[in-house]
């Protein structure tokens, strides 16, 4: 008679503290309508612009220089203060979310699934984005002026020009280069990595780091985990009390921006900005179909369970601030297991951004247009590789997609002297792009639930999440009374 296998024994999980529990500040923030003071902090900045510009002839050029810097300053500090904790955050969070994983098996089917859709939707976006360059053809609508004065005086030929030299001087990237350019995405010297902000390395370390926890014994990853979860909620304090200035950040930026650039570009640069929200639309168009068709939701329900974190993306402009909400609607309004939200979402607000990867694509037909450099098939597709490397690279915060945006441009032999013209245009746009990356987390969390088999059922998932979380508060208020006894 064969021997009855063994019932499976069920190791026991780490449990990390879900950091959708560190989100009340941000959750204080909704509640006090953040988006809209965001919205009346834009218009009023564009109208402080207007009025402030040498252009109207208010003030002369020097005082509007001086103001526009004063006017920016709170926005600056926002930026740096948002970059100051990013690198803690998405570090602990990649890797209390990997160690929330029920197994490692479970873990690597997850991953590798996960990857190869956030790798296809990326793709999806970037050529929607270069096929609306394409045809409504926005470079076409800014005059030969105001490229001119973008590039400090020099004509659009001659920037071409340099452009194609310094390219020829730099050489192309051969075969022989590849293997040795992938084997440099590692990180040798996490420290150094964390150092630079190298967002990928960082997020290969987090992975690693998060993979090695599993294997070890609840009490040996304890340590490390509870230490993650403390930088985690630090850096949630911080958001919080740093978005208060969003309004007041946005206004100054774009006050600036427009004293800078001068009203009259706006208008002409309408058609770009037209363009990439358009395109945004149709890729929240896409998302809502890969919801419905993948996993069963329809748009409106999608949307309404949505509205929180899209909103946050849209204020703080960073998909790394807005995380914390992100989970909680996740698994809360869309009833996604705690085990993959906690693993997709501070993945993929560092990695998936399909907004970007638009963006990117878009921005690049744009400036090649202005710029009247011709795009054939072979560019168009290599573009189509920079902008999905260059958007995984991008990291979560607000004000450096276009500093990556100007990588996308050299790659591709276009000249970087546009970006001083769509500099001012961008702080609006930057906010459309950050509310898409975090819905194509949302819809990839969602599809992932319907997908990925289950070790444990959801409920009970839950509930055992629950129970940890408990257990958690229940011991730091063991410590805080022995400590205060
Ligand atoms: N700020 C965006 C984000 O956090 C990225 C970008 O600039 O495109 O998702």
């Amino acid at each position: 008679m064969p021997t009855p296998s063994p019932a499976p024994v069920r190791k026991r999980r780490l449990h990390p503290r879900n950091m959708k529990y560190f989100g009340e500040p941000l959750h204080r923030l909704i509640r006090g309508r953040l988006w809209l003071q965001v919205i009346i902090g834009m218009v009023l900045g564009v109208g402080a612009g207007v009025l402030l510009s040498p252009d109207t002839g208010l003030v002369g050029e020097n005082l509007a220089t001086a103001l526009g810097e004063w006017l920016a300053l709170p926005g600056h500090l926002f930026l740096a203060f948002i970059q100051m904790i990013v690198v803690p955050l998405i570090l602990a969070s990649i890797i209390r979310g990997i160690a929330a994983a029920t197994d490692v098996q479970q873990l690597k089917s997850t991953g590798v699934w996960v990857g190869v859709y956030f790798l296809a939707t990326t793709i999806v976006a970037v050529v929607i984005g270069i096929g609306l360059g394409l045809t409504l053809q926005p470079g076409r609508f800014i005059d030969a002026e105001s490229v001119t004065r973008a590039a400090g005086g020099q004509s659009a030929e001659a920037v071409r020009a340099a452009t194609e030299q310094a390219a020829q001087a730099q050489g192309e990237i051969t075969l022989a280069d590849i293997p040795g350019e992938l084997v440099g995405v590692l990180p040798i010297n996490p420290m150094s990595a964390i150092a630079e902000g190298q967002m990928l390395q960082i997020v290969i370390f987090a992975m690693v780091l998060g993979v090695g926890l599993l294997s070890l014994k609840p009490s040996s990853a304890k340590p490390l985990l509870e230490l993650m979860g403390s930088v985690q909620s630090v850096c949630m304090a911080i958001v919080g009390a740093v978005m208060t200035m969003a309004p007041l950040a946005v206004f100054g930026l774009l006050a600036q921006a427009v004293i800078r650039t001068g009203p009259n570009v706006l208008g002409g640069l309408g058609v770009y900005a037209g363009a990439v929200v358009l395109g945004m639309g149709v890729l929240l168009l896409v998302y809502m179909a890969i919801a419905r068709v993948l996993a069963g939701i329809g748009p409106a329900r999608f949307l309404s369970a949505i509205r929180e974190p899209f909103l946050l993306g849209f204020s703080t402009n960073s998909s790394a601030a807005t995380m914390p909400i992100t989970i909680r609607a996740a698994e809360e309004k869309l009833r996604v297991r705690p085990s993959l939200s906690q693993f997709i979402i501070p993945l993929g607000a560092t990695v998936n951004m399909g907004g970007t990867a638009l963006y990117q694509g878009l921005a690049a037909v744009f400036m090649a247009q202005m710029f009247d450099i011709d795009l054939p098939l072979p560019a168009l597709a290599a573009l189509v590789a920079t902008a999905l490397g260059a958007s995984i690279g991008t990291p979560a915060v607000p004000g450096v997609g276009i500093v990556v945006l100007a990588s996308v441009l050299s790659s591709a032999g276009i000249p970087l002297s546009g970006l001083a013209l769509i500099v001012g245009v961008d702080r609006v746009l930057e906010r459309f792009r950050t509310s898409l990356n975090v819905t194509g987390d949302l819809v990839a969390c969602k599809v992932m639930d319907r997908f990925m088999p289950a070790t444990i059922s959801k409920t009970e998932e839950l509930r055992e999440e629950r129970k940890a979380a408990r257990e958690q508060d229940r011991q730091s208020t063991d410590v805080v009374v022995a400590r205060s006894a």
